[in-house]
C-alpha cells in the first residue's frame, strides 16, 4: 500500500527511526481500524521486493517495519530475506491471525477480537500489544499474555478515540500488574505518519 521512513510511533521501538512497509490487504475488520484504505489489497499495485529493500537501505535507517493491512495474509520469506540479506532487522506488526512466514529479528503480535490470533504466531511473539477500548480488554489480554513465550513483552496500548476513558483505569491496572506497560500512539501526538 505504502512505504515510508519515519518514527517507530509505538510498542517497544517506540523513538526508533525505521522504514515502513505497509502491505495492503486485512479482513480482520476492526471497528476502530485507522487504516481502512488497507483493507482491500486490489486498490494497490505490487513491488518488487528488491525494490522495497533498496528504499530501505538507502533511507539509512537498519529497521524495517513490516505492517499492514494484515502482512501474514501473504507468504513473506523472499522479502525478509532480502532485506536481512541486507543487514537489515526486520520487525513485524501483526494481528496473528494467519500462519507465521518470513524470518524475523522482533515480533510484534496485536490479537484482535474480531479475527482470534493463532496460538502458534503468539508464542512466537517478542512483544504482545493489546489495544484497550474498555475493561473487559485487560481480561482478554490476560488470555493472550498465557500464550505466549517467558521473555514476551506486554503493552497496553489505548484505542485512539477513546484514550481519555480507559487511560484512567489502564494506568490502575499496570501499577497493579507492573508485567504490563502502557504504549502510546506517540506518533499521532507528534504528527507523523
Ligand atoms: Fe486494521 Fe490492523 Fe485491525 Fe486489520 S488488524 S482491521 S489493519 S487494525
Amino acid at each position: 500500500m505504502e512505504s515510508f521512513y519515519s518514527l517507530q510511533g509505538e510498542g517497544v521501538f517506540r523513538g526508533t527511526p525505521a522504514y515502513f512497509i505497509r502491505i495492503a490487504g486485512c479482513d480482520v475488520g476492526c471497528t476502530w481500524c485507522d487504516v481502512k484504505e488497507s483493507w482491500d489489497a486490489e486498490k494497490y499495485n505490487e513491488v518488487e521486493v528488491t525494490e522495497l529493500a533498496n528504499k530501505v537501505v538507502d533511507s539509512g535507517t537498519k529497521i524495517a517495519v513490516i505492517t499492514g493491512g494484515e502482512p501474514l495474509m501473504y507468504k513473506l520469506d523472499s522479502l525478509t530475506d532480502e532485506l536481512r540479506n541486507k543487514g537489515i532487522d526486520v520487525h513485524l506488526e501483526t494481528s496473528g491471525s494467519y500462519p507465521l512466514s518470513g524470518d524475523w529479528d522482533w515480533i510484534c503480535v496485536s490479537p484482535k477480537k474480531f479475527k482470534a490470533p493463532l496460538p502458534d504466531v503468539l508464542s512466537r511473539a517478542d512483544e504482545l500489544k493489546i489495544i484497550v477500548v474498555n475493561k473487559h480488554d485487560l481480561e482478554w489480554g490476560e488470555e493472550q499474555a498465557r500464550l505466549t513465550s517467558l521473555d514476551c513483552r506486554f503493552l497496553l496500548q489505548p484505542e485512539w478515540s477513546k484514550s481519555d476513558q480507559v487511560l484512567p483505569f489502564m494506568i490502575d491496572y499496570v501499577k497493579a500488574n507492573p508485567q504490563w506497560s502502557i504504549s502510546l500512539q506517540e506518533h499521532k501526538y507528534i504528527n507523523i505518519p
